[in-house]
């Protein structure tokens, strides 16, 4: 694999193999990936399909079934997940950068936390490993005499699929768990967005992780995804992805009953209460749509007001706003960066057409910016939506970009139905100087997720994940490793002798 590598700010175009049975597998056909801000040429990358997808799968049932990975011990399977968090910290210069122009994020993000943030999950996952109790038991309560054991056993070929806006945590929270309880992984990241998969690939060859455990096949999510999600020796799905595929990979996993972690859509309420402070709130409520220029799930994109402090909190937004600087991501003075595609700037701006066409009011933005350095590229201006009521697409669906839609509310209860009356439930904030007050909203949302006075906020420690239709299950925290485990109870009873037995309930007492 040739891999790409930057000198004085220009980066060599290097070109990638998709990682299966162990070999880097290359196709005639490859995906070009560019770079959002320059529409530059980043990398070339091999274009996978069905067949590699069932070749994959096909090596990582064998080495499933051959024990070479499940049955080695959990001690020494931490420790090559933790040479992989290594070697990743070691090149964390290098592979942020990469990870930057991939996916058009700042530099200035990108760095601390698309791929930053990573790290700590990657250690954190391989201690989980070190320490998860794959075996419990003791005694079993009651009549019998027999004793009882809970195995954590590895489920078998676990398949992920990633997406595009910030890949590499989200690979790591499918990947490290998968391996870390003794799975074999097929991953099919983004065509978009294949390199720090790819690269983790590399990283997990060169600590020593027996061919076939994990294989990477870049391909599209209509063919290799819906392949992986359908296949029937795959035991496990984990999909980060939109709502709407969520519920086709569900769908298709549903033939062979599969174990599935869904991480969908969001439309993040972000609700101000009369008592926050207002310097800190502006500037969160910034924060929650405008990191990555609104590409993440966990994004707070609706913001509600108290009425008393509408007008006032929005002059204030917009005059911060003005002063953000959007251009090159690779600038560290740059505040923000493109969106990823030609595609989804175009929904972005349908969204907000949507928006003026049904009443709301376009207080800030709302259009590509002018300038020459705008002419290459896919941009989106800052865009504030005010006069927005609830029926409305713009406070209803995922716009997937730096838009906030602003609600008012007249009572803590009003703001708390208004943030509730959605099909998603990801994340959510409050902001407030009350203790109490706050706790009081958080625990009235439907939320998998509430930040008080922050955002975006996502240790490894805490589980990450969404309620209603934002989701399924969870990723990291301390029940990683549940997700990619089957409890297999085992009872025994060694006595010899026939005392403490459900025999007699159907047998009766053995005549002399
Ligand atoms: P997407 O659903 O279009 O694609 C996600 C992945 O699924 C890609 O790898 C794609 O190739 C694959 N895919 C597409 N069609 C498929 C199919 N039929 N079967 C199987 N796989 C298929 O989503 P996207 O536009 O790339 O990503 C943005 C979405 O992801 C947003 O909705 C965002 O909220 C969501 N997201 C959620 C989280 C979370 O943790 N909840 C995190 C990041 C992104």
């Amino acid at each position: 694999m040739t891999v790409l590598h930057s000198t004085n700010g220009s980066t060599t175009v290097g070109h990638f193999r998709m990682f299966v049975g162990g070999e880097w597998v290359d196709t005639d056909e490859h995906f070009e990936i560019r770079s959002p801000a320059t529409e530059e040429l980043v990398a070339t990358v091999a274009r996978g399909d069905v067949a590699h997808a069932n070749r994959a799968v096909a090596v990582a049932t064998s080495v499933h079934q051959a024990g070479t990975w499940r049955l080695t011990p959990p001690a020494e399977r931490a420790a090559v997940l933790r040479k992989v968090a290594d070697r990743f910290a070691e090149r964390s210069v290098e592979l942020a950068e990469l990870h930057a122009r991939e996916i058009g994020a700042t530099i200035r993000l990108a760095e601390p936390m698309h791929f930053g943030a990573a790290l700590p999950h990657m250690q954190y996952l391989a201690d989980l490993t070190a320490r998860y109790e794959f075996e419990q038991g003791g005694p079993l309560v009651g009549p019998v005499l027999a004793s009882g054991r809970v195995r954590r056993e590895a489920i078998g070929v676990c398949a992920a699929i990633v997406p595009w806006n910030i890949p590499l945590p989200l690979a790591v929270w499918k990947i490290f768990p998968a391996l870390g309880a003794g799975n074999t992984v097929v991953v099919k990241p983004d065509e978009n967005a294949p390199l720090m998969v790819l690269e983790l690939a590399r990283e997990f060859e060169a600590a020593g992780l027996p061919p076939g455990t994990l294989n990477v096949v870049t391909g599209e999510g209509e063919s290799v995804g819906a392949r992986l999600a359908t296949h029937p020796d795959v035991r496990k799905i984990a999909f980060t992805g939109s709502t709407e595929t969520g519920r086709s990979v569900m769908r298709g996993a549903a033939d062979t009953v599969k174990r599935v972690t869904l991480e969908l859509g969001g439309k993040g309420p972000n609700i101000v209460l009369d008592d926050a402070d207002l310097d800190t709130a502006v500037d969160g409520a910034l924060f929650a749509f405008l990191a990555h220029s609104g590409q993440g799930c966990e994004s707070g994109t609706r913001l509600l007001l108290p009425r008393s402090l509408h007008d006032t909190f929005v002059a204030r937004m917009i005059g911060r706003v003005k002063t953000l600087r959007i251009g090159d991501p690779m600038d560290y003075e740059t505040d923000l960066g493109p969106v990823h595609s030609a595609a989804q700037r175009d929904r972005i701006l349908a969204y907000i057409d949507s928006a003026r066409a049904e009443g709301a009011t376009v207080a800030y933005g709302g259009s590509v910016p002018q300038g020459p350095e705008f002419e290459r590229g896919f941009w989106v201006e800052p865009t504030i939506v005010t006069d927005v009521r609830p029926h409305m697409r713009i406070a209803r669906e995922e716009v997937f970009g730096p838009v906030v839609a602003v609600l008012a509310y007249d009572t803590d209860e009003e703001a708390v139905a208004l943030a509730n009356d959605s099909e998603y439930g990801l994340s959510a904030g409050v902001w407030s100087s009350d203790a109490r007050r706050a706790f009081d909203v958080a625990e009235a949302l439907e939320s998998g997720m509430v930040w008080i006075n922050d955002w975006h906020l996502a240790p490894p420690e805490y589980p990450f994940g969404g309620v209603k239709q934002s989701g399924l299950g969870r990723e990291g925290g301390p029940g990683a490793l549940d997700e990619y485990t089957e409890a297999k109870f085992i009872s025994y009873d060694l006595s010899g002798g026939l005392d403490g037995k459900l025999y007699s309930l159907v047998l009766g007492t053995p005549p002399d």
